[in-house]
């Protein structure tokens, strides 16, 4: 039995990893499903570079940062070992500085920024998009409503360096059973997306979950789970 020490940094990268791959697969072994299907983000924006490396060195395939400098500075050192996730607010001017180090980008909420997306993609590259939902609507939360979803998915056909891998969602810092109608949400939506087959928005993706609520977001279908505290710690 191991036990979580809430911010502790002297809890191994690698023992915490493991406690979090323990409750992905019984969380999965509960809905029936794969766990391989569920991809770890260790969101890195609290903690040091060795730390991020640690997270590396452990089996951590996806680093997460919301910040831009912080994440480019990871970056620099890091490289492409890994896939890099850009999991924040994105301001359009800086996308340039950014959409040849990021894999992914979490927070496509605008089209303004879809535009500057396709615009700066590097020749050949097309950028894996998830658009982002505030499925609570809770005002202080980015991305579109509900039922903008769909028109914005269909408009993005206009701009051949996006792809739309899936939906993303920040649920509200509540109990973690609370947010289960939120993940549900967001699955449904994304289903609908789906049966659209839309060429440039496959959405296959769930990114939900983050420290607090990952086991709910699994059951509900999360197909990438961000974690920082509860993995890396916050120095
Ligand atoms: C910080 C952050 C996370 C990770 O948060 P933890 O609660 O520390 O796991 C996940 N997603 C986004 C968008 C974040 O900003």
């Amino acid at each position: 039995m191991m036990y979580f020490v809430e911010g502790a940094s002297f809890v191994s990268v690698y023992e915490r990893l493991q406690e979090v791959q323990a409750h992905i697969h019984e969380a999965c072994c509960r809905k029936n499903r794969n766990p391989e299907d569920v991809n770890i983000i260790a969101v890195t924006k609290y903690v040091s570079i060795p730390r991020a490396q640690e997270a590396i060195d452990a089996g951590i395939v996806h680093i997460g940062e919301n910040r831009l400098e912080e994440g480019l500075e990871k970056w620099e050192v890091i490289g492409n070992q890994v896939q890099w996730h850009f999991i924040g607010t994105l301001q359009s001017r800086k996308v340039k500085d950014m959409i040849s180090q990021f894999d992914y980008i979490h927070s496509l909420d605008r089209k303004s920024l879809a535009k500057e997306i396709n615009k700066r993609a590097p020749e050949g590259k097309i950028v894996k998009c998830f658009v982002q939902v505030n499925v609570s609507g809770e005002e202080t939360k980015s991305g579109l409503a509900p039922q903008e979803v769909i028109p914005f998915i269909k408009n993005l056909g206009n701009y051949p360096a996006i792809e739309v891998v899936g939906l993303m969602t920040m649920a509200p810092f509540i109990e973690a059973e609370e947010v289960r109608p939120f993940f549900r949400k967001l699955r449904e939506i994304k289903e609908e997306v789906e049966a659209l087959k839309l060429p440039h928005a496959p959405c296959h993706e769930l990114s939900m979950g983050m420290s607090n609520d990952y086991v709910v977001a699994i059951e509900e279908g999360a197909t990438f789970i961000r974690i920082g505290s509860a993995l890396v710690g916050e120095e």
